[in-house]
């Protein structure tokens, strides 16, 4: 037996979802179209208020309501140093260690050619463009997920960098965060001891 058709389609769009396997998305769609009909208006409710109002941030492209975002737009942030992130789940767990008050770059990924992740397909040039408009910027912190393509993606985004300015320093978290390992699960002492440890790349 097959579910109906509007059952399938949903669990077809859950299953899409980061993390989610076919068997849990059917789970949550029927769950959805029995006994959580009040809770399926609410989520119909919240995705289409998400989509009309969540924006990238045209100065750093965290998510955002505003074209700045609450980061770039508080005059109380350090504005010396960029930490370069994949995306905003990164940012996010980095502020909630309370150990970095400056600004971000979420870039969006990591460039992998093999996945079709050239490097024109993130906001790798809006960093350049960044530092080349705002000298103030002394530091770059590089935060990218400790993988093959994360490393290679900070080594390009370096050289860029190092052709724009020469008195650019560069750093990236101490490597207490296990190669292989995502960001966004790191725990926030691991990742404050790992910001205040960064190394000079
Ligand atoms: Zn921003």
């Amino acid at each position: 037996m097959a579910f109906p058709k509007e059952i399938q389609e949903l669990s077809d769009a859950f299953a899409s979802l980061p993390g989610i396997g076919p068997k849990l998305s059917s789970r949550i769609a029927l769950y959805l179209s029995v006994g959580g009909k009040n809770l399926a208006k609410k989520i119909e409710n919240d995705i289409s208020k998400m989509v009309q109002k969540i924006r990238l941030c045209e100065q750093c492209n965290n998510v955002s309501t505003e074209s700045l975002c609450e980061i770039c737009s508080d005059s109380q942030r350090e504005k010396l140093a960029i930490i370069v992130v994949e995306d905003s789940m990164d940012l996010y767990n980095i502020e909630s260690s309370g150990a970095y008050k400056g600004l971000y770059h979420v870039i969006g990924g990591v460039i992998s050619p093999l996945n079709g992740i050239t490097p024109d397909r993130l906001f790798i040039q809006s960093l350049f463009d960044r530092v080349k408009q705002d000298s103030s910027i002394s530091e770059i912190i590089f935060a990218l997920n400790p993988s093959v393509e994360g490393e290679s993606t900070t080594i390009f985004i370096k050289e860029g960098l190092a052709n724009i300015s020469s008195n650019l320093e560069m750093t990236q978290l101490a490597k207490g965060i296990p190669f292989g390992s995502d960001i966004e699960f790191i725990s926030g002492q691991t990742l404050r001891d790992s910001l205040y440890s960064r190394n000079k790349i």
